[in-house]
C-alpha cells in the first residue's frame, strides 16, 4: 500500500467521507478504519490489484472505498438499511464495489453471486463474530486470507480482551484456519484485535 511521508493513502477519487488529499491521493484515516490501523501498526498483509475481496460489515463504505482503490473487486455485505444507502452512493463512483444487502451470518444468501475471494475481511461487532467468519470461509479460495477485526467487547465484556482473543484464535484453529498474526489496534481502536488467518483446505 502507498505511503506519502508516513501517511497511508489510496489512489482513488476523493470526497467519500471528507478525507484529506495529498498529491492527488486519498488519506486513509486509521481512526476511521481498522484496516488502516492494521497497516500503520505493521500488519504484514498487503492489498494487490488482482485481488477479489469479500467484505463483511461494509457500513457506509469508508474502508470499503479505500480497499476498492487497491483491488479488482470488493463484494461488500451490509445488513442495515441506513449505511447501505450511503454505500450505494459510494458505488456510483466506484464500479468495482458490489453492494450486497444481507446478513453476513447467512452466506448462503449471497454465495451464488460472489466470486471465490482471495481475502475475506470482517468487521461486524457481533457476539458471534468468529462463527460468522467461519460460516463465510467456504467462499474463500484455498490458501486465501481471513482478516477478522475482532471487537472483544462485543463478544463478552466480562472477560479480558486478551482472553476473548485467545478464545477466538482457538475457535478459528478448530475451524480449520491457520492463525498467522494477531495485532492489537491500539491506540486507534481500543480492545480490537486484527486476527489474520489462512484457509487450509
Ligand atoms: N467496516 C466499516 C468501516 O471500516 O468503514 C465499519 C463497520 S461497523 C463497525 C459494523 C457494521 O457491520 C455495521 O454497519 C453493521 O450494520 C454491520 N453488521 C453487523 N452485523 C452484521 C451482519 N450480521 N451482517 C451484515 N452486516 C452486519
Amino acid at each position: 500500500m502507498i505511503r506519502i511521508g508516513g501517511v497511508l493513502v489510496s489512489p482513488g477519487e476523493g470526497g467519500v467521507y471528507g478525507e484529506r488529499m495529498i498529491d492527488g491521493y486519498r488519506v486513509w484515516d486509521p481512526y476511521r478504519s481498522k484496516f488502516a490501523a492494521y497497516a500503520l501498526l505493521g500488519g504484514e498483509r498487503d492489498l494487490a490489484p488482482e485481488m477479489r475481496v469479500l467484505y463483511l460489515g461494509a457500513a457506509n463504505g469508508t474502508t470499503v472505498s479505500h480497499v476498492a482503490d487497491y483491488v479488482e473487486v470488493v463484494y461488500a455485505v451490509e445488513f442495515a438499511p441506513r449505511p447501505m444507502q450511503d454505500l450505494i452512493e459510494v458505488c456510483r463512483h466506484r464500479r468495482n464495489i458490489v453492494p450486497i444487502m444481507a446478513d453476513a451470518g447467512r452466506p448462503e444468501l449471497y454465495a451464488g453471486i460472489v466470486e471465490e475471494a482471495d481475502l475475506l475481511y470482517q468487521d461486524v461487532a457481533q457476539p458471534d463474530q468468529v462463527a460468522i467468519a467461519l460460516r463465510n470461509v467456504p467462499l474463500l479460495r484455498p490458501g486465501g486470507t481471513l482478516m477478522l477485526m475482532l471487537k472483544t467487547r462485543s463478544v463478552d465484556v466480562r472477560l479480558s480482551p486478551q482472553d476473548v482473543a485467545d478464545e477466538a484464535v482457538r475457535a478459528l484453529e478448530e475451524g480449520g484456519m491457520r492463525v498467522a498474526e494477531v495485532l492489537w489496534l491500539e491506540p486507534y481502536h481500543r480492545d480490537h484485535a486484527a486476527i489474520v488467518c489462512e484457509a487450509i483446505k
